[in-house]
């Protein structure tokens, strides 16, 4: 074995710059202690973060989307993960994690996006799907621990290292696979454009998203592009972030409630998912307590709490970096909820974000967290349930959560995969 992660050429993630390589094994030591893989790589794009020269970078696609902007013929569709407005001014000289949402909508729009969406919108539909189907699993007492299955990488990992448990996660689409979806099925309707002309642009804190729309069962996001490619836009263009004008996102699938924004944090997912089962199982709004679901949260490789779901008590897990899930897999069976998230902090920690050395990273994952969650306490809807576009959504298209149509469209299946780098 080589003193450094082997790279397949056809890697839709990373690539290493062999120019750059001094063959130092700082890659290889990343890979080793997050995910503990015997050189097989899950896409997480870690390595990136850590390679001293570096070396080893993000497939980068946003020329491709360049080319799209120029083109007349099409429409091209940004839609925006949490984690990037929280991360984007760390390239322009703005505090750490500094909140510049509407800035980021402004100057995507500078650049010449027609229409710039979030994709918390994706992030309270992926909710609204994953809790119903937690509600389902519960009364049914089947497929437990419910996985979530938001994480691309992790979903990997479990279809190379578990692949007798993929009943376990949640067959509900990431954020960006549903907002795709939805995307190219109703908003192009709605806004009587022809949908062989979109073109669909997830922006992301993430490498791993690259190789997951390439996945042929989720079609619907054309391009990923990561936050430090969106800079490399922006520098190109000669645009000067700062002076840009913040503007809102369009509307109709626009923003989405503060359950979609804490997404880009661990235990993210869990919070809003469980604020949201609460309301399935019992027909009432959750406790205040699940507003501000404090275990949970924060970089805690493993997070257990007890939760009271009134109707029954149930034991979650947020597992904040993949290794960890090995420490309770022998007792996975005392769970009935897990959450995984493969990059350190969850998606703030993405490979995508601006590049730092590394004894900074801390530091800026923690302002970022605190950031995403301020947001959330800030907003009036903080529940997906209570999002009106969501509301709309499910009154005018999908039906209501695991209809025939949700499930067609929103939900996928998973298959065991060979341990080899993909
Ligand atoms: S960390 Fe970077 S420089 Fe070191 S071996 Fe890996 S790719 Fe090469
Ligand atoms: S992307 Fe992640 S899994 Fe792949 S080689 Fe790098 S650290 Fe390992």
């Amino acid at each position: 074995m080589e003193n450094r992660v082997f790279i397949d050429p056809n890697n839709k993630s990373i690539m290493r710059i062999e120019e750059r390589c001094v063959n130092c094994g700082q890659c290889l030591n990343t890979c080793k202690n997050l995910n503990n893989l015997d050189d097989d790589c899950i896409n997480c794009g870690q390595c990136i973060l850590t390679c001293p020269m570096g070396a080893i970078v993000p497939k980068y696609t946003y020329q491709d989307v360049q080319k799209y902007l120029l083109n007349s013929d099409y429409t091209v569709i940004v839609s925006t993960s949490p984690a990037v407005r929280v991360a984007i001014g760390d390239e322009f000289g703005y505090e750490p994690g500094e909140f510049l949402e509407r800035e980021m909508v402004g100057v995507l729009k500078d650049l010449g996006f027609d229409y710039v969406l979030d994709t918390t919108f994706g992030a309270d539909l992926t909710i609204m799907e994953e809790a119903s189907e937690l509600k389902r699993r519960i009364e049914n007492q089947k497929d437990l621990p419910m996985m979530t299955s938001c994480c691309s990488s992790w979903v990997t990992y479990m279809e190379k290292y578990h692949g007798n448990d993929l009943n376990l996660l949640s067959s509900s689409k990431s954020p960006i696979s549903m907002q795709g979806a939805i995307i190219k099925n109703y908003f192009a309707s709605k806004m009587n454009l022809n949908k062989e002309k979109i073109i669909n642009v997830a922006l992301t804190p993430c490498v791993s998203k690259k190789s997951e729309i390439a996945r042929p069962e989720l079609e619907g996001m054309d391009f990923c592009i990561t936050t430090s490619e969106l800079a490399m836009m922006i520098r190109e263009a000669g645009i000067d972030f700062k002076a840009v004008i913040p503007t809102d996102f369009d509307s109709l699938l626009g923003k989405g409630s503060g359950a979609g924004v804490i997404f880009g944090a661990s235990g993210g997912v869990m919070e809003s998912a469980l604020r949201t089962a609460y309301y399935l199982l019992n027909n009432e709004p959750a406790p205040i307590d699940f507003l501000n679901f404090t275990v949970v949260r924060g970089e805690v490789p493993i997070k257990e709490a007890f939760v009271d779901l009134k109707v029954t008590k149930i034991k979650v897990a947020v597992i904040n970096g993949i290794k960890n899930i090995e420490m309770i897999y022998p007792r996975l069976r005392d769970y009935t909820f897990i959450e995984v998230m493969s990059c350190p902090g969850g998606c703030i920690g993405g490979a995508g974000q601006p590049m730092m050395s590394i004894s900074k990273l801390q530091t800026y994952r923690d302002k970022r967290m605190k950031n995403l969650y301020a947001d959330d306490a800030n907003l009036k809807v903080r529940n997906s349930y209570d999002n009106p576009d969501i509301k709309e959504v499910y009154r005018k298209y999908l039906g209501q959560p695991l209809s025939e149509v949700s499930e067609d469209i929103l939900h996928t299946k998973y298959e065991e995969k060979i341990k080899t780098s993909v």
